[in-house]
C-alpha cells in the first residue's frame, strides 16, 4: 500500500519572518492528515528545522545539492551539508533547475546517486515540454530521464526514490495537467519500471506535480497511481497546502 505524500517546494520566495510565520501556521493546524514534506530555501533549512523539531508528519528536504562529497565549487552545497540541516529528502532534476541552470538527465542521476549515498530519499522530477507533449514524445521523454537513473543507480536502487511527474507546461502555469492526463503518464512511468522490476514499479510513490491548489488536489488525488503532489505556489499558503494535505487523505 503506498502512503500518500504531500510536498511542497517554496522555490526562491520567504524571508525569515515569512518562513517562520508559514512553518507556525502548519504547525498549529495540528497532526496533518497526511505525511507531508517542505523544501524550503537552502538558508532557511536549519531554521525550520528548529521550528520543526518533534513532528515527524512534516519531513524536510533541500531544493537541490551537488553531488561531489566537498571542494572548490563555490555556491554549491553537498548532500551531506544539508543532511546535517535536518533534510531526508532531495529535489533532484526539478524542470527549473534542468532548463535555467541546464542540468543534464545525467547530473541528475548523479545528483540521485550522491543523494542515496548519504542516506537521503531524491525525489527525481521527470516531465515533458509544451512542445514535447504536442510532438507526441511524452513517453520518450519521460523514459529518456528515467533510464539515465537507472543505468547510473540500477533498478534496485529505485526502492529507495520517490518519483515526480511534473509536466513542464503545467508548473506555475495555472493549467494543470487534467486528472486523467496525469494518470495516463502515471500509468506509462510505472509500465516502463515494471520492465526492470514489477515490485518497484508497484510500490514506488509517483507524485504529480505542475499547478496543484486546493481546488483540484482531490480529483487528482482520486487517480488510481497518484500518490500525492509536488506543490510549488500553493505551498506558500499555508491554508491552501492543509487544504491539499487534506485532499489527499
Ligand atoms: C513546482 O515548483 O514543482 C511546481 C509544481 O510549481 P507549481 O505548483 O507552482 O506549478
Amino acid at each position: 500500500m503506498r502512503q500518500s505524500l504531500v510536498a511542497g517546494n517554496w522555490k526562491m520566495y520567504g524571508s525569515k519572518s515569512s518562513v517562520e510565520s508559514l512553518v507556525r501556521a502548519l504547525l498549529e493546524a495540528g497532526p496533518l492528515a497526511c505525511q507531508a514534506l517542505i523544501f524550503p530555501p537552502v538558508i532557511f533549512l536549519d531554521q525550520v528545522q528548529r521550528l520543526l523539531a518533534g513532528r515527524s508528519d512534516i519531513a524536510l528536504g533541500a531544493q537541490n545539492a551537488d553531488w561531489h562529497d566537498e571542494g572548490a565549487f563555490t555556491g554549491e552545497v553537498s548532500m551531506s551539508m544539508v543532511k546535517e540541516s535536518g533534510c531526508s529528502h532531495v529535489l533532484v532534476g526539478h524542470s527549473e533547475r534542468r532548463s535555467l541552470f541546464g542540468e543534464t538527465n545525467e547530473q541528475v542521476a548523479l545528483k540521485a546517486s550522491a543523494c542515496l549515498a548519504t542516506g537521503l530519499t531524491p525525489v527525481i522530477c521527470v516531465g515533458e515540454s509544451l512542445a514535447q507533449r504536442q510532438a507526441d514524445e511524452t513517453t520518450m521523454v519521460v523514459e529518456e530521464q528515467l533510464r539515465a537513473v537507472i543505468e547510473h543507480l540500477g533498478i534496485e536502487a529505485l526502492a529507495q526514490c520517490i518519483i515526480a511527474y511534473e509536466p513542464v507546461w503545467a508548473i506555475g502555469t495555472g493549467e494543470s495537467a487534467t486528472p486523467e492526463q496525469a494518470e495516463t503518464v502515471h500509468v506509462q512511468i510505472r509500465k516502463y519500471l515494471a520492465n526492470a522490476d514489477m515490485n518497484i514499479s508497484k510500490n514506488i510513490q509517483v507524485l504529480y506535480g505542475g499547478s496543484v491548489n486546493a481546488a483540484n488536489a482531490a480529483e487528482l488525488f482520486a487517480q488510481e497511481n497518484i500518490d500525492g503532489a509536488l506543490v510549488g505556489g500553493a505551498s506558500l499558503k499555508a491554508e491552501d497546502f492543509l487544504r491539499i494535505c487534506r485532499a489527499s487523505a
